[in-house]
């Protein structure tokens, strides 16, 4: 069996709470008479999603795209693929695109422009993690809860070789010495 990694927590699951009602006030004042599609790049930010959402009073829908980029290692490759489609249709709607984290934003500003090719009426991002230091293309945010150091992170949704994602904290793994 593989060696387990180190973690460490960096945010807890009640400072999570606190980020995403905050967020969710954000995206209320926003959205609340504008019928939004929520769009959640799988598989990461599932669990952001639905603690999200839990927030909004409002009329929404709420839609998945998977895309891969990673594998199983820990960097990206930079080739992006649609891996499970969008079900409804997004042309003329209000999206807000939901994603665990922005690190090159090579995922991001792919999935932005597969969906903008799609003519929404409008295309908003809300991100809660964003590692800067590692950025390669830009990505603007408009919702962002936790900016973040150049580490690994797992936990609330994010996995390392797909375990380790149940985490209720955001955990970092600690480098090997
Ligand atoms: P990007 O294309 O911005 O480099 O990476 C975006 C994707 O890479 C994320 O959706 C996520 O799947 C993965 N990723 C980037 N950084 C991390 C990280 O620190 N932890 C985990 N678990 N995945 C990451």
């Amino acid at each position: 069996m593989d060696s387990q990694p180190k973690l460490r927590v960096l945010f807890s699951r009640q400072e999570i709470a606190a980020t995403v009602s905050r967020l969710a006030t954000e995206i209320s004042q926003d959205y609340h008479d504008k019928y939004p599609l929520l769009i959640s790049i799988l598989k990461g930010s599932f669990m952001f999603l639905a603690d999200l959402i839990r927030h909004l009073d409002f009329p929404l829908e709420v839609d998945f795209i998977g895309l891969a980029s990673y594998g199983k290692g820990r960097h990206t490759s930079g080739k992006i693929k649609v891996v499970q489609s969008l079900r409804s249709p997004i042309k003329d709607r209000e999206v807000l695109v939901i994603e665990d984290i922005v690190d090159t934003g090579l995922t991001t500003a792919f999935c932005l422009d597969y969906l903008r090719q799609k003519k929404p009426a409008s295309l908003k991002l809300c991100v809660l993690t964003d590692k800067p230091s590692r950025r390669q293309v830009p990505v603007t945010i408009d919702y962002l809860g936790f900016t973040v150091p150049n580490k690994f992170l797992v936990g609330y949704g994010l996995d390392w070789d797909e375990k380790f994602r149940n985490l209720p904290d955001i955990c970092f793994i600690e480098d090997e010495d």
